[in-house]
C-alpha cells in the first residue's frame, strides 16, 4: 500500500507571518505576493485528497478496537497567536536532538524532549503557550537528546497520558524518567501498531515499531503518523532501516505530507524504502548546527533534494511551525535550501558527550584504536577507511574489521565508500 502521495508535484509554501511566537526564529524574507515560481500558492493537497482520506479510514478499520478516548481536557484553550489552525505543529530548536510539541484546539501533545542542555528551553517554550495540562507525551524511545526535556516537562506540567516504547532503558535519564513518573503516579501506555488517539481535531496512530526487540534501541522508536483532516503528519524517531523497513510492511499507510527525518538525518536511517512509502511534500530536519557527529550526512541530503522534497531545518531555521488546517499546510518560514550537510566528525567530542546515541559513542570509542586497514559494513556491504564518517555509523551488529587487500574486499562483493575512497 505504497500509492497516495505519489502524484504531488507541487513543491510551494506559504508564508504567514502572524503565527510565530517570539520563541519561533526566521521568517524569510519571500513574499506570496512576489509571485515567483518557488514561493507561491497554498500547499495543494486536494489532488490526494480522495485517497488519504481512503487510507485513513483503511488505518482506522486495522485498529478498530483501539480507539483511546481523547485525554481530559486540558485548561480553557489559550489565547494566544499561534493556535490559527485545526493543528499546529512546533519544531523545537533543541540542537542536536528532537523536540516536538503538537497543538489542536487548546489540546497540547509533547513529543521528546531534546538533552540535557536543552530541557529548559522547552519547559519555558511550553510555559509560554499558556499551557498547563499535556494531554499526550510521548517518548520516542529513552535516549538522553530525546527525553531530558521530557523529564523537565514532567516535573513542571500535568500529564494525562504518556506513551513509551517497551524496553528498559540504560541511561541515569532513563531512571530519572521512571523516578518522576512513579512520583507523579504516572503509568505509561505501552502501544502496538495500529493504536489509534484523538486529541483535538486530529487523531494520531502508531505505526511502529513492529516489536519492541531490535537490538539497536533506535529501532524500538516509536513511530507515530499524525492526521489532521486531509494532512498527515509522520514522525519516526530515531528508527533506523530495519525498523522502517518494518513499517512499510503493516498494511498500515504512511503516505504523508511531512516527514520528520529520522535519526536527526543519518544515513542509518532515511531509507529509500521508507521515502518511497512515505512521499512526503516536506521534511523536517532537527539537529543541531555544527554539530560534531557529521550530520545531517550528505546522502541523505541528496536523496531528498532529488527526490524534489522540500526540506526545513532547526539548525539553519530554529524552531519552524507548520499550521494545518485539514487541506494545507503553512509554514513560518521558507523551505531552506542550502542543502548543506555535515562534515567529518571531531572524533574527541563524539567519544566524550553524554547526549549522544549509543551506536554513534559505541563506534566512536570503537574504531579510536583500531590498527585493521578497512572497516567493513556487513549490511550494506560498503569498506571504508578507519577515519571515514560513515564508518563510525556503523552499527554493532553489521560493523567488523578487515586487513585484505582493497581487490579482495571487492571479490567479496564489498563496494568502496563514495566519500573516503578506500
Ligand atoms: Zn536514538
Ligand atoms: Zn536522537
Amino acid at each position: 500500500m505504497l500509492a497516495g502521495c505519489g502524484d504531488i508535484s507541487a513543491s510551494s509554501v506559504s508564508v504567514k507571518r502572524n503565527i510565530i511566537p517570539d520563541s519561533a526564529a526566521i521568517v524569510s524574507a519571500g513574499s506570496n505576493e512576489a509571485g515567483t515560481a518557488s514561493a507561491a500558492s497554498q500547499v495543494d493537497s486536494s489532488a490526494d485528497a480522495q485517497t488519504s482520506s481512503a487510507e485513513s479510514q483503511e488505518s482506522s478499520e486495522l485498529k478498530a478496537g483501539s480507539q483511546s478516548e481523547s485525554a481530559a481536557a486540558a485548561t480553557d484553550a489559550p489565547d494566544k497567536t499561534s493556535g490559527t489552525g485545526e493543528m499546529t505543529i512546533h519544531f523545537l530548536d533543541v540542537g542536536e536532538g528532537d523536540s516536538t510539541l503538537i497543538e489542536s484546539q487548546g489540546h497540547f501533545l509533547l513529543m521528546d524532549g531534546g538533552d540535557r542542555d536543552h530541557s529548559s528551553f522547552v519547559v519555558s517554550y511550553l510555559k509560554k503557550q499558556g499551557i498547563s495540562t499535556l494531554d499526550y507525551v510521548i517518548a520516542s524511545h529513552f535516549d538522553d537528546d530525546h527525553i531530558n526535556g521530557i523529564v523537565g516537562a514532567l516535573h513542571v506540567f500535568t500529564v494525562s497520558e504518556m506513551l513509551e516504547p517497551g524496553y528498559a532503558g540504560t541511561t541515569n535519564v532513563y531512571q530519572s524518567l521512571k523516578n518522576i513518573e512513579s512520583q507523579k503516579s504516572i503509568v505509561p501506555v505501552v502501544p502496538k501498531v495500529g493504536d489509534s488517539y484523538n486529541m483535538g481535531s486530529i487523531s494520531f496512530t502508531v505505526v511502529g515499531p513492529a516489536n519492541y526487540s531490535h537490538d539497536e534501541e533506535n529501532d524500538n522508536s516509536l513511530c507515530v503518523l499524525m492526521i489532521c483532516g486531509n494532512n498527515r503528519f509522520l514522525f519516526t524517531g530515531d528508527a533506523q532501516e530495519t525498523s522502517e523497513k518494518e513499517i512499510c510492511g503493516t498494511g498500515i499507510s504512511l503516505s504523508a505530507d511531512v516527514l520528520e527525518a529520522g535519526h536527526h538525518g543519518s544515513s542509518t536511517s532515511n531509507s529509500e524504502t521508507l521515502l518511497n512509502a512515505v512521499s512526503p511534500k516536506y521534511m523536517v530536519l532537527s539537529c543541531g548546527k555544527d554539530n560534531s557527529y557529521g550530520l545531517p550526512d550528505q546522502d541523505v541530503i541528496e536523496r531528498i533534494r532529488d527526490k524534489g522534497i522540500s526540506m526545513f531545518r532547526t539548525d539553519e531555521q530554529g524552531t519552524i511551525l507548520a499550521t494545518s488546517d485539514g487541506t494545507s499546510i503553512t509554514w513560518s518560514t521558507e523551505p531552506s535550501t542550502t542543502w548543506a550537510y555535515g562534515s567529518v566528525p571531531d572524533r574527541t567530542n563524539a567519544a566524550g558527550s553524554e547526549s549522544w546515541d549509543s551506536t554513534i559513542s559505541y563506534n566512536a570509542a570503537g574504531d579510536t584504536g583500531t590498527s585493521a586497514k578497512y572497516i567493513l559494513n556487513t549490511h550494506t556491504m560498503k569498506f571504508h577507511l578507519p577515519g571515514c564518517k560513515y564508518a563510525e555509523k556503523i552499527s554493532k551488529k553489521n560493523y567488523a574489521e578487515s586487513n585484505e587487500s582493497r581487490d579482495q574486499l571487492i571479490a567479496e562483493g564489498y563496494s568502496p565508500c563514495g566519500w573516503c575512497n578506500p
